[in-house]
């Protein structure tokens, strides 16, 4: 799932390459995951000319010259592509958009779970899960972190994928902020100390600001995302033990646990995660 680093990365590359470009054309192959009537937004979009790239949680906003926007939330398996024309489309390529600079930008979606809006900017909040959405884990101050999470009493991992509690962090680096802060995924938030919640506070801008220099390095002149986890600590770092290497905590050396309870992957460190 593409997460905040992913998608700044994404954002960073195309603020660079499409703001001010012409789209003259638009396929719309699978209707299906197109959340405003796929007609409409090719029609919005042929002619029209892209402004800055914005993010908010896990959604991609392209601004449009005419005060439209489009509106991208990728799910499990949305992946985005800036290539040449004849570049092989990937499978269930939902969008491609033609461009004046000889570029095509593409959206394919592996299990079509994503979403895709075309709207107004003055009605984005009419977009579903937008206006619920709590403030952007990057944006996010430590006061309003400390006055949100008394209201989540749950396993401090499900609170920090929730969405309504702070956006954009998922699966992958709830564990990564996790490991970074020393705090076992299981905790109930209400057995976390004063020290424990500053702490996490912290590892939560540590850790994606660490990652998103990195991932910015994958893309060059092309854009084809793929997700980049090499870089991760201990989320699905678990390996099967053969080697002494591998599958092994970066700070103690303890085996890292790998559970999936509710089909989601967990991996932390039983030792220094408390
Ligand atoms: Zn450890």
């Amino acid at each position: 799932m593409p997460e905040i680093p992913d998608l700044e990365a994404i954002r960073a590359f195309l603020n660079e390459r499409i703001v001010g470009v012409e789209i003259t054309g638009a396929q719309t192959p699978i209707p299906y995951i197109f959340r405003t009537p796929a007609k409409d937004v090719a029609a919005g979009l042929i002619g029209n000319r892209f402004g800055e790239v914005l993010r908010r949680g896990k959604f991609l906003l392209f601004t449009m010259a005419d005060e439209h926007v489009l509106v991208i939330n990728p799910m499990l398996t949305g992946r985005f592509q800036y290539v040449a024309p004849d570049t092989k489309k990937r499978a269930k390529t939902c969008l491609a958009l033609a461009l004046a600079n000889g570029q095509e930008l593409r959206y394919a979606d592996d299990r079509l779970m994503g979403k895709i809006y075309y709207v107004h900017v003055e009605d984005v909040l009419s977009i579903p899960q937008f206006a619920e959405m709590g403030p952007d884990a990057l944006e996010v101050s430590e006061e309003e972190f400390r006055q949100r999470i008394r209201k989540h009493p749950g396993a401090i991992k499900n609170i920090l994928t929730n969405h309504t509690f702070i956006a954009g962090i998922g699966n992958a680096y709830a564990d990564e902020i996790l490991f970074e802060a020393r705090i076992n995924p299981f905790r109930k938030r209400t057995t976390l100390s004063d020290a424990e919640i500053g702490a996490l506070y912290r590892a939560i801008g540590t850790t994606l600001r660490r990652s998103m220099p990195i991932l910015r390095a994958h893309f060059r002149d092309e854009l084809d995302y793929e997700e980049w986890r090499d870089h991760l600590k201990v989320h699905r770092k678990g390996g099967d033990g053969k080697d002494k290497q591998e599958g092994r905590c970066p700070r103690c050396g303890t085996h890292i646990t790998e559970i999936a309870p509710n089909q989601r992957i967990t991996s932390y460190c039983r030792t220094c995660q408390r």
